[in-house]
């Protein structure tokens, strides 16, 4: 029959047997000891729920298998200082790329996120193949000096701009390069065979709030959008401590929410998106930059630290759109705060929060102007540094984040 009642997803992985439960215990453990190490182990239980002894033995195994070490805690009162458990950074290593069309940066992360290589390159043509070429060439790079750590990598994190293919078809619309078949599943499994290692795809700014959720401002919010100022716009959301990515991976493009039914037209085939009032691309054209070239936006920074009056001008122009923007995340999510983060450096998004003000407050009450928008912490890197991150909450972790809260 196949009228039967289709189960959703979320429920087919529910089931369990001994062996994955056991699995699956192993991992939450672990995922504790990451983010919250150095650890007791009886907090470890309360966090899990799981039995003392369980914990025990599976922090027994974890250390025989090399992953954590055991360290004398402070001492608290009366009695022994406890043994604290802390993840072996250097157990394990991945690798994240962040790819746009003008550039791949890579980086090397061990498994607390301390960043031991980096490289970047320009791409010579803004198409998959392209990016593709680079990847496999930053990773034997990569395997050639680091042959030891090399050898610990468990899985890599691509980071690329949205939106991306789906199995229903193509974007629509789809940008002159078709950049958004980079993210298909054919082009996945072929890097995945040519690296030799397991890969994870986050769209760009999903990944950069991975980043900054794992190791930035957003280690003090349980909610948050991430808003990724560049070229485009896009926006990643950490819901209830986990990141959202949506059933094709494609929420938060918040670029493409249209502002104006009768404004200019857009790459993705729509009308008046906010993106074609509010990125760098719009700036570009202002001041007759070409978009696509790398030295643009070091160009715009420039030309702000002069207070170029185009700039300013351009600024005064987003400003209202600065509050839309706010408006719509607020209302839609009611989020803790919204982290502001891109490619462009800090001062410049200062500057344009500055004009921006007031933002608007939701009717259901004040949140107060200072903490609800901050500026990103972890800077250009926090892309790549979020694919790796990505890297590892798939490869390594489980969705813990539902289960401890
Ligand atoms: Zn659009």
């Amino acid at each position: 029959m196949n009228d039967a009642p289709t189960i959703p997803v979320s429920f087919r992985t529910s089931g369990t047997n001994l062996k994955r439960a056991k699995t699956h215990n192993h991992r939450v453990v672990l995922e504790v000891i990451r983010t919250r190490g150095p650890i007791g182990r009886t907090e470890i239980s309360e966090i899990t729920s799981l039995s003392r002894q369980t914990v025990q033995n599976i922090v027994a195994e974890l250390e025989s298998g090399g992953i954590v070490v055991m360290h004398a805690g402070k001492a608290s009162g009366r009695g022994h200082p406890g043994m604290n458990v802390q993840i072996k950074a250097d157990h394990a290593f991945s690798l994240g790329f962040h790819v746009d069309r003008l550039s791949v940066t890579a980086i090397v992360c061990d498994l607390l996120g301390k960043i031991v290589w980096e490289k970047s390159v320009s791409l010579t043509a803004s198409s998959p193949d392209a990016a593709n070429a680079q990847i496999i060439q930053l990773a034997e790079d990569f395997r050639v000096s680091n042959d030891e750590i090399a050898g610990r990598l468990f899985g890599v994190g691509l980071a690329a701009p949205g939106p991306f293919e789906t199995n229903e078809g193509n974007v629509s619309g789809a940008d002159a390069t078709n950049f958004s078949e980079f993210g298909s599943e054919e082009n996945l499994e072929r890097l995945q065979e040519a690296l030799g290692l397991p890969v994870v795809l986050q769209n760009d700014a999903s990944a950069a709030a991975l980043g900054e959720h794992v190791y930035g401002i957003g280690r003090n919010f349980n909610s948050f959008a991430f808003v990724q100022f560049g070229m485009g716009l896009g926006a990643g959301l950490v819901l209830n401590g986990a990141l959202y990515p949506g059933a094709t991976k494609n929420a938060g493009e918040i670029g493409h929410v249209c502002v104006n039914p009768v404004g200019p037209e857009c790459t993705c085939g729509n009308r008046g998106c906010l993106e074609k009032y509010l990125s760098l691309n719009v700036l570009c054209e202002k001041l007759k930059l070409e978009p696509t070239a790398l030295a643009s936006v070091a160009r715009i920074e420039e030309l702000f630290d002069q207070n170029n009056q185009t700039v300013l001008d351009w600024m005064s122009d987003a400003a209202p759109y600065v509050r839309q923007m706010v408006s719509i995340i607020d209302m839609m999510l009611d989020t803790e705060a919204i982290v502001l983060g891109g490619i462009i450096k800090p001062e410049f998004l200062e500057a344009l929060l500055e004009r921006a003000a007031p933002l608007p407050n939701p009717p259901y009450g004040s949140r107060g102007e200072t903490n609800r928008i901050r500026i990103g912490t972890s800077g250009a890197t926090a892309v790549a540094l979020g694919a790796t991150a990505a890297a590892v909450d798939a490869l390594y972790a489980p969705q813990v984040s539902h289960l401890l809260l």
